[in-house]
């Protein structure tokens, strides 16, 4: 590693009771705390609309807060301009200039600043090494791959050496396998030059494998921080729960009593420690993919389907089929009944709850033929039907 890059000791960035109301109405922040540890990275996730770009250009200064305040280290930035902050921000759509090699973009911004050509040079240089784009310094733009120039872009945020990296999609205009190959090498930039980084994006897969924590937004609102493994064992409500995970978590409707939670004809005990083991209530059951499995009759509880639907990926099967209770209405639901109801052929019957089962290739499962399925009973997930909020 090239010394020289960022010596800088890393800072960390709070937000306190951050709103912003665009003129017109809409609020896009709602009361957003957050605070990023030195050399952190989060990720901001959320569907599209929520808000995240909205926060990520308050941190850059490009909008201004409602309401709130922003520290970066132990600087109050609130109020600061963009250039003032000392935040370097990559962009969905890295503007390259056409004309110029890529020395002179990554240099640009260090001409601008009046840096001498020697000093530039060099720095250029330790930031195309550590981005693999040395044989590439002569190339213009149009000479690059679509993978090869949002290095680029990244290269001029990382060559002024900014305290704070804030990146809004910078991989969706790849394609897909570049985006997974660019990720990782993201993971290891940020390793190496240790900066403390906000990341944007609706992608979830790209939230958890990227984020230290991940930051679920919901129509301006904060809805958990947390590591991948936190969002994903322990969401804190419906929506986290819904939002988190491929495929997604399945829901049901149920009836705990007697310590047992029911729905469609099956009992699963709830764990004596839940707090769900006393008492009655109606709850919504949620059950990832993955933990079901075709019966083997080891004791779990067990529930006989007819698959609607049967996915081959290969190393693997999704297996589609309808549960004998109500449907939930999240947002994931909702999607997929308003994708069905364009289609004339109604697989699976809109009123009822619909699972996916994650299964190894080669299990013997065909269309229209009953199957009996097992639930692991210790990974279920249970939701307050009224709030959505997490009952354990
Ligand atoms: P996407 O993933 O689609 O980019 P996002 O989560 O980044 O969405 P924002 O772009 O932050 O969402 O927008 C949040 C809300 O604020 C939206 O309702 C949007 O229409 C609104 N909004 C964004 N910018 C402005 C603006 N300049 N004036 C008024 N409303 C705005």
């Amino acid at each position: 590693l090239t010394a020289a890059i960022s010596t800088r000791e890393p800072v960390g960035i709070r937000l306190e009771n951050v709103s912003k109301r665009f003129r017109g109405g809409v609020e896009a922040i709602k009361d957003v705390t957050l605070a990023v540890a030195p050399g952190e990275f989060v990720v901001l996730v959320g569907p599209s609309g929520c808000g995240k770009s909205t926060l990520l250009r308050v941190l850059a200064g490009l909008e201004e807060v409602s309401s709130g305040r922003i520290h970066i280290g132990d600087k109050d930035v609130t109020t600061q301009l963009p250039q003032q902050r000392d935040v370097a921000m990559v962009f969905q759509s890295y503007a390259l200039y056409p004309r110029m090699s890529v020395r002179g973009n990554i240099g640009f911004g260090l001409r601008m600043r009046g840096i001498g050509k020697d000093e530039r040079r060099r720095r250029v240089e330790e930031v195309a090494q550590v981005l693999g784009l040395e044989h590439l310094l002569d190339r213009r733009p149009a000479a690059l791959s679509g993978g090869q120039r949002q290095r680029v872009a990244m290269g001029r945020a990382i060559v002024r050496e900014p305290q704070v990296f804030l990146m809004d999609e910078p991989l969706s205009n790849l394609d897909a396998k570049l985006r997974v190959s660019m990720r990782a090498q993201l993971t290891l930039l940020h390793k190496r030059l240790g900066v403390t980084t906000v990341y944007v994006t609706h992608d979830q897969t790209e939230a958890m494998t990227l984020g230290q924590r991940v930051a679920v937004l919901r129509d301006g609102v904060l809805q958990q921080v947390d590591t991948p493994q936190q969002l994903f064992h322990h969401p804190v409500n419906l929506f986290v729960a819904a939002f988190i995970g491929s495929p997604s978590m399945n829901f049901v409707h149920a009836t705990v009593s007697n310590g047992a939670a029911s729905f469609a004809g099956v009992r699963i005990p709830v764990r004596p420690d839940s707090p769900l083991a006393r008492g009655d209530r109606k709850v919504i059951v949620g059950v990832r993919p993955t933990s079901l499995s075709l019966a083997s009759g080891n004791g779990q509880p067990e529930l006989a389907v007819t698959p609607a639907i049967v996915e081959d990926l290969g190393d693997e099967r999704f297996v589609i089929f309808d549960v004998d209770a109500p449907r939930v209405d999240t947002e994931a639901t909702r999607a997929a009944v308003e994708a069905q109801a364009a289609d004339d052929a109604l697989l699976v019957p809109l009123d009822r709850a619909t699972f996916t089962a994650r299964l190894p290739a080669g299990t013997p499962v065909t269309v229209g033929e009953p199957i009996t399925v097992a639930l692991d009973p210790d990974r279920l997930h249970f939701f307050d039907p009224a709030t959505g909020a997490s009952l354990e």
